[in-house]
């Protein structure tokens, strides 16, 4: 899902948001996605919070098995990762596995979510990803959670008529400034993630009816992430790709202390 590392350099990106939210699909999406980044901004100071759109109701293969058992041993399982990663908590939407829809419905669940947690930053599906690269067909929900977080971002979670029975609820119109898109065919972002592939694999490991062979999803996951930190020269990072919406040209300093993006070259 990266360009190639041999031709080509990434940027190496060190903003870190006050608060930042990923809105996910499924349960384990935000840990094969930005748990990497996640985990590292948190331990930089930043407060994350993660958005479920379904509970995964549809990730197994027996037919005969009940859905709303599975879907609460996947939040079980989904609570237990994100507390590895460090999240503040977790909110489940419970819209349908394998019919979600990016409709208004979903859309003001989001919006208030947004205005709720009030995130700098909100990292989600890249909704442009029919096909992973040359293989690989891109999930219908992760699609619809992409495209329903962008469209909850901008324009309405900033604007006050949007929903305007939230704005009456106390939820005031919120401007989130960047969106990261992950599972991107189009990175222009590479998060550094050397000192925290640790803790994305031991989140993974918390999934584990969705996990048959432990061990080889772990050499998977670190062999993609040294893949992707090639574009930046570090041992791992996660391919991102990056969307300022308003940038503030005073900002130099993130939670953590990071200076501005330090350009590797194009
Ligand atoms: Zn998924």
């Amino acid at each position: 899902m990266t360009s190639d590392p041999s031709t080509r350099l990434g940027t190496d990106e060190r903003w870190c948001p006050d608060r930042f939210m990923v809105i996910a699909a499924h349960p384990d999406d935000a840990e094969f996605g930005p748990s990497g980044t996640a985990a590292r901004w948190i331990a930089g100071g930043s407060v994350g919070w993660l958005v479920c759109c379904t509970s995964g109701d549809q990730g197994g293969e027996d037919p005969d098995q009940d859905p709303f058992e599975l879907a609460a041993l996947r939040e079980r399982e989904q609570d237990a990762a994100a507390a590895v990663i460090g999240y503040a908590g977790v909110s489940y939407l419970h819209q349908p596995d394998g019919a979600l829809s990016n409709d208004l419905a979903l859309r003001e669940m989001l919006v208030r979510e947004i205005r709720t947690f009030r995130p700098d930053a909100v990292l989600a599906t890249d909704p442009e990803t029919l096909f992973h690269g040359d293989g690989g067909i891109n999930h219908t929900d992760h699609r619809a959670a992409g495209l329903a977080a962008i469209d909850a971002v901008y324009p309405a979670a900033r604007n006050p008529m949007a929903f305007p029975s939230l704005a009456r609820a106390g939820l005031a119109a919120h401007v989130v400034r960047r969106l990261y898109l992950f599972w991107t065919n189009h990175p222009n972002a590479w998060v550094d993630i050397t000192t925290t592939l640790d803790r994305k694999l031991a989140a993974l490991a918390e999934h584990q009816s969705q996990i048959r062979d432990p061990e080889g999803l772990a050499t998977r996951i670190r062999s993609w992430a040294s893949e992707e930190g090639a574009a930046i020269g570090a041992a791992a990072a996660e391919a991102l790709r990056l969307v300022i919406i308003d940038d503030d040209p005073d900002e130099a300093v993130g939670p953590s202390g990071n200076g501005p993006a330090a350009t590797a070259g194009v």
